[in-house]
């Protein structure tokens, strides 16, 4: 994973590493812009909307530019990559001082791969599926006894918004969304904390609507049961603005503030 600092050239009288301090700067206040304006368009507030960074795919010296620029909370979505990576950025850190920003995994999570999450995610926003509650709720019991971790793991239910062919490539169909969450619930090692979703490729934007109403009206419906689940993750460099609109309190932002990720092969 190359360093985007050491392959684009810097503007006259600029290092490179400078130039990717500024582009990243620029886009990420370009991003809290977009969701400012959002929020006053939908009469929300903008502390109501949480804003993570997705670096996957970006190397560990972008995260730590980001940290410096105020970022606390990232995504992941490989285990193998995010693992790593939070190594090196824990050592890059700990240089100045600087504590870890919170970890988002966001990707599918095999259910062998629970114990290495648990050691660096904050939060789960992918979980699906019953083997997956069981696994990540018995990794989050074994990092605790090891000292790996001080906090429960916070989950959320991911949706699978895809219909007919489409459906089931990850998250459970909303009808289902009930029984998952009432699962989180009563594990001792997780917490709560909501629902999240992706809205599927290619919508017009009365689709798009369409979609993240059915995530605001499952959010609800959660949220009856389940008082303190009150996230709603959705909403990415694409479609923010609609996520804003119906409801999304964390916006996984990636492409519109590191750019077009690199080919991972
Ligand atoms: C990669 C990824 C994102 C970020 O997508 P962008 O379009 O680059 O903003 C958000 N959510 C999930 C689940 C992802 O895998």
């Amino acid at each position: 994973m190359a360093d985007p600092a050491e392959v684009t050239p810097g503007a006259a009288g600029t290092t490179p590493a400078e130039a990717r301090h500024h582009e990243l700067s620029h886009k990420l206040a370009a991003v809290r812009e977009r969701m400012a304006q959002a929020c006053r368009q939908a009469g929300r507030r903008n502390g109501d909307v949480h804003l993570v960074t997705v670096t996957k795919f970006f190397p560990a010296a972008d995260v730590e530019r980001l940290v410096r620029l105020g970022v606390g909370d990232i995504g992941e979505s490989r285990d193998q990559e995010a693992s790593a990576k939070m190594v090196e950025l824990g050592e890059r850190l700990a240089l100045d001082g600087r504590s870890l920003p919170r970890v988002h995994f966001v990707g599918q999570v095999q259910t062998n791969k629970a114990r290495s999450v648990v050691r660096y995610a904050d939060v789960v926003h992918s979980v699906d599926r019953t083997r997956l509650v069981r696994s990540l709720d018995r990794a989050t019991a074994a990092a605790l006894d090891a000292g790996e971790r001080t906090a429960y793991l916070k989950v959320l239910v991911q949706l699978d918004l895809e219909e007919g062919e489409h459906a089931g490539r990850g998250g459970v169909l909303p009808d289902g969304a009930l029984a998952l969450a009432a699962e989180v619930a009563e594990c001792a090692h997780l917490s709560l904390r909501g629902v999240m979703a992706v809205a599927p490729p290619g919508l017009e934007p009365d689709g798009l609507r369409r979609a993240f109403d059915r995530v605001r009206a499952c959010a609800q419906l959660v949220r009856a049961d389940h008082p303190d689940a009150t996230w709603v993750s959705a909403g990415m460099s694409g479609d923010l603005e609609q996520a804003v609109a119906a409801g999304a309190t964390h916006l996984r932002v990636g492409s519109a503030i590191l750019g077009h990720r690199p080919d991972p092969r």
